[in-house]
């Protein structure tokens, strides 16, 4: 097999399903993850105002709905109506187990300055990264993060880090804020967010009945009965919210 073929198909494959977000004041990456379209992203890219846009590698432009943010993780859901898309989007691939090690090579996509969908490649650098100490950001403390060397910038911010089997093994969320810090970047491991993608695929299907309640701020299961999470003690009103959006994508009356 032509190695070198394999990989840019592997490669364009997965540049289907990396979208430009943008908001009055903020852009990044996002990557859909689910066929109804669910669409990850960092929290922070959609920080820049309450109306956010999508645009597709073939260059539509759609409005997205929030779903749910979740800070402590730097993590946002957004959903479009896929009745807008065609083929020219795909859902990228997450892996089934952790298979990645230090030397992998993977690569990451984004749009920095504008660039859109701009292809780098690196290697893994080191896994399970806990922060501890450093002139970091302190949003980072008590999540294990996947180190690449993956030449990265603010455009890539919310985008997939993917292997070589075009499989989403990381969110490319933040870089090494120092002047020594050039090819020390930062990607969530996509067994922090996985729960939630088949969470919220039934979250928004109206079809379907929700048992349990997703905390929106640290990411962790309640039960149906509680009112504030059994983990950080936020308020729970996620089946409030979820009539609400239901409503606002016109898939089920507010009553
Ligand atoms: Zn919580």
């Amino acid at each position: 097999m032509n190695l070198g073929k394999n990989i840019s198909a592997v490669i364009n494959r997965a540049c289907k399903s990396v979208v430009r977000i943008y908001t009055s004041s903020s852009v990044g990456a996002g990557v859909i993850v689910s066929n109804d379209t669910l669409i990850i992203t960092n929290a922070h890219v959609i920080e820049g105002g309450p109306r956010i846009k999508v645009e597709t590698i073939g260059g539509k432009i759609l409005n997205a709905f929030l779903v749910v943010k979740m800070r402590r993780y730097d993590i946002a859901f957004l959903f479009i109506k896929n009745s807008q898309l065609g083929s020219e989007v795909t859902v990228i691939k997450l892996p089934d187990k952790i298979s990645y090690s230090v030397g992998d090579t993977v690569f990451a996509i984004g749009h920095p300055q504008g660039l859109n969908h701009t292809v780098n490649r690196g290697i893994i650098s080191a896994v399970d990264r806990k922060i501890v100490s450093g002139n970091f950001p302190f949003k980072i403390y008590g999540l294990n993060w996947i180190q690449t060397d993956t030449p990265v910038s603010r455009g890539h911010s919310g985008g997939p880090l993917i292997n070589e089997h075009g499989e989403m093994v990381g969110l490319n969320t933040w870089i090494a804020n120092s002047t020594d810090g050039k090819g020390i970047n930062f990607s969530l491991p996509s067994r922090y967010f996985k729960p939630w993608i088949s969470y919220l695929k039934d979250y928004l299907n109206p079809k379907k009945r929700i048992n349990r309640l997703l905390c929106p701020v640290c990411g962790s299961f309640s039960s149906l009965e509680r009112y504030y999470c059994t983990f950080c003690g936020a308020k729970l009103n996620f089946d409030i919210r979820r009539k609400e959006l239901l409503h606002k994508l016109k898939r089920t009356p507010l009553v």
